[in-house]
């Protein structure tokens, strides 16, 4: 059973030379556990995919849903708190704060939504060690690589033990070795957290670790031609 669905998804921007439509149906099912990467050039709608499915764009026409609710029936309220809870994001450049160790980055959503700090530390220390970083819980982020930092800010988006998992190009800045880790890594946690993952990237390579590899064609999803 799908966590999230987009049906018949529509977005038209309108610019300076008249209107530009994103997209023009797109159809999307994720299910628990399940890698789906998101490939296609720049332009193609893929930002503008991953922002509606992660609510924070409201499609023009069209359903959003996430374990069965309608995102356009909940309240700005209840989307920032779906965004929060069964929503995780990772980027290009990770925020980490660069003040706290590993541990603490990792356990401050938590901490934020009221876990109490040892509880949240053990939940952070799983998820570091999960990610191959039990030995860096005690670093601060520039006492680690790139690589590691994006592990750390993996383990992070996945504290609160989100439903889908919203990727954009997340190892865009390492260099290839490392990035195979992180996506080794990331997949197998996604799996043992039984967490979707919607990932954008521009590397073809990182194809092989996908259930699925979808791209926008006219405003639509289909499976990619790789
Ligand atoms: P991708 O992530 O694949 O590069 P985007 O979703 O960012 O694609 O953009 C798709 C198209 O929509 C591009 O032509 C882009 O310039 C345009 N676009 C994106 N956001 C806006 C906006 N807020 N206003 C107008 N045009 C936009
Ligand atoms: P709060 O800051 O109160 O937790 P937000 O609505 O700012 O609530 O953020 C909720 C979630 O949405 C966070 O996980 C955040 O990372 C993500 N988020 C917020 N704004 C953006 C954005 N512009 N692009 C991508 N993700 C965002």
């Amino acid at each position: 059973k799908p966590i999230m669905r987009l049906v018949d998804v529509c977005r038209t921007y309108s610019t300076g030379e008249g209107a530009l439509e994103v997209l023009k149906g797109a159809n999307l099912e994720l299910r628990p556990g399940e890698m789906v990467g998101l490939v296609g050039p720049s332009g193609s709608g893929k930002s503008t995919l991953l922002h509606t499915a992660g609510l924070l764009e409201s499609p023009d026409s069209g359903l959003v849903e996430i374990d069965d609710v309608d995102a356009a029936r909940m309240s700005e309220r209840e989307r920032t708190l779906t965004r929060r809870k069964k929503l995780g994001f990772v980027y290009q450049f990770h925020h980490l704060l660069p003040e706290l160790n590993a541990i603490d980055n990792v356990a401050a959503p938590l901490m934020i939504d009221g876990v109490n700090r040892k509880i949240a530390r053990e939940r952070a220390s799983k998820l570091l060690q999960a990610m191959g970083l039990s030995e860096r819980e005690r670093h601060q982020p520039g006492q680690l690589s790139g690589g590691e930092q994006q592990r750390v800010a993996i383990a992070r988006s996945l504290a609160n033990q989100p439903r889908v998992l919203i990727a954009d190009e997340p190892t865009g800045n390492l260099d290839p070795m490392t990035t195979t880790a992180v996506f080794q890594s990331l997949f197998d946690t996604a799996r043992t957290e039984q967490v979707a993952v919607l990932v954008a990237t521009h590397n073809l390579e990182l194809t092989t670790y996908m259930d699925r590899v979808l791209t926008l064609k006219d405003g639509q999803l289909t499976d990619a031609d790789i």
